[in-house]
C-alpha cells in the first residue's frame, strides 16, 4: 500500500509481478496512417519523425538485438540476492499494430524466445482506429503465454482539438478500441497530454473524464512538449503556440487525478523527451519532483485520486497471468 494520494506506477508493478520490472522500449519499424496519407501527412502536430520512439530500427539495429541489448542493460542492474529483474518487452515508435497481420505475427514471435528470459509483460502502443480484429487475434495468440497491455493515445476527449492536432480519430473510436481490447483480456493504458492548444484546465478535466468512463487500467499523462522536427514547432516559432509552466502542469495534473477513478494506475505523469530535441518546455523542475508537487498540491487541497470521479465504472483487474479472453 502506499500512502501517497494517487497510484503510482512502480510500486503496482512491483505488487502486481512480485519484482523489479524495467522496460525495454522497443522499435518494430513500424509507420502510421498519420503520416503515409492513409489518414493524413506529417503526423500529429506534437509527434516527432521518430514517431514518439527511438529511431532504432532507422539505425540499423533490428529488433532481437534491441531486446538484447535491453536485456544486458537489466542484468547490469541486478544486484546480489535481489529476486531476478523483469522486463517488459515495449513496442513504442510509431504506430505498432498498421502493419499486415502477417508481419505483426512475424514482430511479436521474436519476442517469444524472451519470455523465458525475463520478460513479463509485452506491451504495445498504437492508434485506436488501428485495432483491426486480426490485430488482435494476433496479440491474443502471443497472451497465452504473457500478459499484454495495449497503449492507446486519447490524447484529448473533443473531436474538434483531436481534428485541430491532427490525431484524425475521435473519442468514439477511442473508447471502442478500449472495449475490444477489454474483450480479449488485455490490459489497456490510455493515453493524455495536458496543455494543447485551446484545450486548457477544462480540458485537462474532461480528459481525465472521459479516461475513467473508459475503464483503462492505466493512464499516462504528460505536458504539451515542443519537439524539433514536428508541425508544432513551426508554430512555436511563429509565437502561435504557448506551454505551460511547471506550477500550471502541477494545477492541472492535480486535476486530473481527481477526476480519474482510484484503482487506474498512473503508468506516467511527465513526459520524458531528450532536453536536446526539445524546443518548450525547460523547466527547471526534475520529473521525480513533478510527482513530490502533485502529491503536495492533492495534501493542500484535502484530495487525492479519485475524489472527483463520476462514473460508476471499475477498470477491470489487472491480469499478471497470461490473458484469457472473455469472448464467446
Ligand atoms: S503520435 Fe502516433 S499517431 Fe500521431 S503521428 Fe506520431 S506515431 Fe502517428
Amino acid at each position: 500500500m502506499t500512502s501517497l494520494p494517487f497510484r503510482p506506477f512502480a510500486p503496482w508493478l512491483r505488487e502486481t509481478f512480485g519484482r523489479p520490472v524495467h522496460r525495454i522500449a522497443l522499435d518494430a519499424g513500424s509507420t502510421c496512417p498519420n503520416r503515409d496519407g492513409s489518414k493524413g501527412f506529417g503526423g500529429c502536430v506534437y509527434c516527432d519523425v521518430e514517431g514518439s520512439g527511438s529511431g532504432a530500427l532507422r539505425e540499423g539495429q533490428d529488433l532481437a538485438e534491441q531486446l538484447e541489448a535491453g536485456m544486458r542493460r537489466i542484468a547490469r542492474r541486478q544486484r546480489p540476492g535481489d529476486p531476478p529483474l523483469g522486463a517488459i518487452a515495449y513496442f513504442q515508435s510509431y504506430t505498432n499494430t498498421y502493419v499486415s497481420t502477417q508481419r505483426l505475427i512475424e514482430t511479436l514471435d521474436v519476442v517469444r524466445p524472451y519470455l523465458e528470459r525475463g520478460i513479463v509483460a509485452v506491451s504495445i502502443a498504437t492508434r485506436p482506429d488501428c485495432l483491426p480484429a486480426e490485430a488482435l487475434d494476433a496479440l491474443e495468440a502471443l497472451g497465452r503465454h504473457v500478459p499484454i497491455w495495449v497503449e492507446l493515445g486519447l490524447e484529448v476527449a473533443d473531436d474538434q482539438r483531436l481534428i485541430d492536432i491532427g490525431r484524425m480519430h475521435t473519442v468514439q473510436e477511442f473508447d471502442d478500441a478500449v472495449e475490444r481490447v477489454h474483450e480479449r483480456g488485455f490490459l489497456c493504458v490510455g493515453h493524455a497530454i495536458l496543455g494543447l492548444p485551446e484545450d486548457g484546465r477544462e480540458g485537462a478535466r474532461a480528459t481525465a473524464h472521459a479516461l475513467a468512463a473508459a475503464g483503462c487500467s492505466g493512464v499516462k499523462v504528460h505536458n504539451l512538449m515542443v519537439l524539433k522536427r514536428t508541425q508544432l514547432a513551426a508554430r512555436w516559432k511563429r509565437g502561435e503556440v504557448e506551454v505551460i509552466d511547471a506550477p500550471t502542469y502541477v494545477d492541472w495534473l492535480a486535476d486530473f487525478v481527481e477526476r480519474l477513478h482510484p484503482d487506474q494506475v498512473l503508468h506516467r505523469m511527465t513526459g520524458d523527451a531528450p532536453s536536446e530535441n526539445r524546443l518548450a518546455p525547460h523547466w527547471n523542475v526534475h520529473k521525480s519532483e513533478v510527482r513530490e508537487l502533485l502529491a503536495a498540491e492533492l495534501q493542500r487541497r484535502g484530495t487525492r485520486q479519485g475524489s472527483r470521479f463520476e462514473g460508476s465504472r471499475t477498470p477491470p483487474p489487472t491480469r499478471t497471468l497470461p490473458s484469457t479472453s472473455t469472448r464467446p
